[in-house]
């Protein structure tokens, strides 16, 4: 079956210990798997998309700015990709099976082209990688299963700062969206 790769939000302000909104350690640790799966996907001509959250400076409209800190503001340093994944994106950004989204909400689905992409490729399959396992995962997981996709989650090549919420959501992508946890 077609299958996709998004990558969600690994990015320094989620990862790096200076990191606005930083999953910190259990973020850094996932590094290797999270760039070697996309470079896989990459080298095996399936589509890989870099799902990344965008903010704009001081957005009095935008529900996040009551909830956390700013982050992943436009243009700045804690937007772009954790470690060597900024490599692999930038070596790769001009490949026909490679698209980067800005994404403004928790989902990689709202408000963005990314479900009629999938459509037009036939690709019925999403496999999920990145941070945050409770947020911005399990949104774009939620939005995949209603949306009908088969979903595929890597348990080594996500993360969040709430352990806690980390374990929930794998057992809820298992037992309650069907999906497949790697
Ligand atoms: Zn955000």
């Amino acid at each position: 079956m077609k299958r996709v790769l998004i990558n969600i939000d690994y990015t320094n302000d989620f990862v790096a210990d200076e990191g606005a909104l930083t999953c910190g350690e259990p973020g850094q640790r996932i590094e290797e798997n999270v760039t070697n799966l996309t470079e896989s996907f990459i080298k095996t001509n399936d589509y890989t998309v870099f799902a990344i959250d965008v903010h704009e400076e001081g957005d009095p409209h935008h529900p996040e700015s009551k909830l956390f800190p700013p982050h992943n503001l436009r243009g700045t340093k804690g937007r772009e990709l954790y470690g060597r994944l900024q490599n692999v994106y930038e070596g790769n950004a001009s490949k026909e099976n490679v698209y980067y989204i800005d994404k403004t909400r928790y989902s990689a689905f709202a408000g963005t082209d990314l479900d009629m992409k999938l459509r037009e490729r036939n690709i019925r399959e999403v496999h999920l990688i990145g941070v945050c396992t409770d947020i911005c995962v399990l949104h774009t997981a939620i939005d995949a299963y209603n949306l009908g996709y088969k979903i595929v989650v890597y348990k080594e090549a996500v993360a969040s700062f709430n352990q806690t919420g980390h374990e929930w959501s794998l057992g809820h992508f298992e037992s309650v969206l069907g999906a497949t946890i790697k």
